[in-house]
């Protein structure tokens, strides 16, 4: 034994300092665990740090400038992957900025997770008036799917984990992660805190259907004369692709996307009803529902819509027991995941399957006709100022020609009308305001397309519902994101024509005449256009779309072309006192 070994052998035993972790880093450790890369929100306190230490340890963690884009972003995320989208907020306003897109993802059933931090507990509970002071949990519960609250650090695994399966398993939604200042900096052994993370597995479980549940489906199916599927932005989400198509092309069942639905088959393909809907809706008499619910978006299934009182007899599919029976009787409910329940049903239709009769594939396919030319003439006008439909015939072309890019709308009329005129030729590749109708999902809508496919996107945004999430142009730059924006500019909501009977001030729908909305996008960077024709329109999209540039297009359009609320005009009520002549 040399004299150093038995100095060493001898010197008396120093405890190693363990390995430390805190609440900061198990956060991060536990989203990554479970597959999540990216993180959409707004730094400040008390998660500034969060955000900095995500972007260190190689997630990718995008800022916005206010927290409903962030959760837009999110929520839109999670649709296009099946992953929970991420938004990160501060406590109290920004929770509450950001709640506005949970509770959208929730009645969208997109997954999501919002996390924010919150003041502590102790004096928030005796209300003592802390910073940022707010019950967030409580708040938060009723609008979202699930909501939990973390407070040691050794919880944040199985937080994590609760979440994550709250949100992905049986109909998806927004689950609210509450997380408490205090909870960052708690320190626990690094290996403990290791062992306390949870990898979900199987967070969206398959639930097949009861075999009885399809062959009382089929049965219905076969009894039909004029039957119809309606595809929903479940069936989207579901990433059931070829089994959905299979189910259409085998059974030969005419069928009507839903506006997220489109291009799950091409807008072009044989069976598409959709040129041809209301007459489809009126006229069959037994609908398959695929992941779409009868609510007002289909007229509840009843009323003028559907015909005769009685005339249609439903099947649905749908994850969520409960949606079965919610506006009128489903004869037959298919209660499981799209995937399983699809293919079950093209298993069981097996090889002696009879087409619907020729002459309900004839109504349909005359009326589909008569409809696209109807349109045709107004889709191909070069008028200067444009219309909507002028417009809308040039993107329609650039999407035809560009059909992996992803559409982003909203609007009224611009919504309304671009749902309709603009085909689709992939899956989930368009994107809009969904189940409330709201206005304000564009940009952060585009910026979540943009960095969870990596494809480019184009947005077609009325200039009221641009302005809700304007600002996020910066966003757009400063990610230096492919997104290009056509801001359909007719100086107004609904309409630019409008004056304040008083003449003291501009009317409640007019906007600054002749506004220059390009020009906020060269105020950070990006690509500048303004266009007064159709054929100009499609020269700057194209040149916008093969820079991969963020860059906005502002598209005069006729102030008076658009018509009050598009076309839901119907739900705007009307007074009740009538003018005296
Ligand atoms: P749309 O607005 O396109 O009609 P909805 O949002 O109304 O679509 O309907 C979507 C439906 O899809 C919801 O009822 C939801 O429960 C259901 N859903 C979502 N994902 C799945 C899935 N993987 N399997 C079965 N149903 C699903
Ligand atoms: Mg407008």
């Amino acid at each position: 034994m040399t004299a150093l070994a038995k100095i060493v052998h001898t010197a008396p035993e120093i405890e190693a300092e363990p390995d430390l972790t805190d609440g900061f880093h198990l956060v991060i450790d536990a989203l990554k665990l479970n597959g999540i890369e990216t993180i959409y929100g707004v730094p400040g306190i008390p998660i500034t740090d969060l955000g900095r230490m995500a972007q260190a340890a190689g997630m990718r963690v995008v800022s916005f400038r206010h927290e409903q884009h962030a959760g837009n972003a999110a929520a839109i995320a999670g649709f296009l992957t099946q992953k929970p989208g991420i938004c990160l907020t501060v406590s109290a306003p920004g929770f509450l900025n950001g709640l506005t897109a949970l509770a959208n993802a929730t009645t969208n059933c997109f997954p999501m997770i919002l996390i924010s931090g919150s003041s502590e507990r102790e004096i928030v509970d005796l209300q003592q008036g802390d910073y940022e002071e707010m019950d967030q949990l409580a708040i938060a519960k009723p609008l979202c799917k699930a909501a939990f609250r973390v407070l040691h650090a050794a919880d944040i695994g199985i937080g994590v984990a609760r979440a994550i399966r709250a949100a992905c398993s049986g109909r998806p939604g927004g689950v609210y992660l509450d997380l408490p200042a205090k909870l960052f900096s708690q320190v626990m052994e690094a290996e403990a805190g290791q062992k306390s993370l949870v990898k979900v597995i199987d967070p969206a479980p398959a639930q097949r259907p009861a075999p009885e549940a399809i062959t009382r489906a089929l049965e219905v199916l076969k009894s039909a004369r004029r039957p119809l599927i309606v595809l929903g932005k479940g069936a989207a989400y579901a990433q059931a692709d070829d089994a959905i198509r299979a189910l259409v092309e085998t059974s030969g069942i005419p069928y009507v996307p839903m506006s997220m639905a489109k291009g799950l088959l091409p807008d072009t393909h044989p069976l598409s009803a959709g040129a041809a809907r209301s007459t489809a809706l009126k006229d069959s008499d037994v609908v398959l529902l695929i992941g779409a619910r009868l609510n007002w978006l289909l007229s509840h299934g009843k009323g003028k819509s559907w015909g005769e009182p009685g005339s249609t007899k439903f099947i649905q599919i749908d994850i969520e027991p409960r949606e079965m029976d919610s506006n009128v009787e489903i004869v037959a409910p298919v209660v499981g995941d799209i995937a399983s329940c699809v293919q079950a049903l093209l298993d069981g239709m097996g090889q002696g399957w009879q087409q619907p009769p020729v002459d309900w594939i004839d109504t349909l396919k005359t009326k589909r006709e008569a409809n696209i030319a109807k349109m045709a003439p107004k889709l191909m006008s070069n008028a200067s100022p444009m219309t909507f439909h002028a417009a809308l015939g040039a993107l329609r072309t650039i999407v035809k020609e560009r059909p992996d890019a992803i559409l982003v709308n909203e609007g009224a009329n611009t919504l309304d009308l671009a749902r309709g005129i603009i085909d689709m030729y992939q899956p989930r590749k368009r994107l809009d305001v969904g189940t409330w109708g709201i206005m304000g999902i564009g940009m952060g809508f585009a910026v979540a397309a943009a960095v969870e496919t990596g494809k480019p996107v184009l947005c077609v945004e009325g200039d009221s519902a641009f302005g809700f999430s304007g600002m996020e142009v910066e966003t757009i730059c400063r990610y230096g994101l492919p997104v290009c924006i056509v801001v359909f500019n007719n100086n107004g909501i609904y309409r630019g024509t409008d004056s304040d009977p008083t003449g003291r001030d501009p009317a409640t729908t007019v906007f600054v005449k002749d506004s220059r909305y390009d020009k906020m996008m060269e105020a950070f960077g990006g690509d500048g256009y303004h266009v007064t024709s159709p054929d100009e329109l499609t020269r700057a999209v194209n040149a916008a779309m093969d820079s991969s540039r963020p860059s906005l297009i502002n598209a005069v359009i006729d102030p008076a072309a658009g018509s009050e609320s598009g076309n839901i005009g119907s739900l705007n009520p009307q007074s009740g006192i009538k003018k005296k002549a």
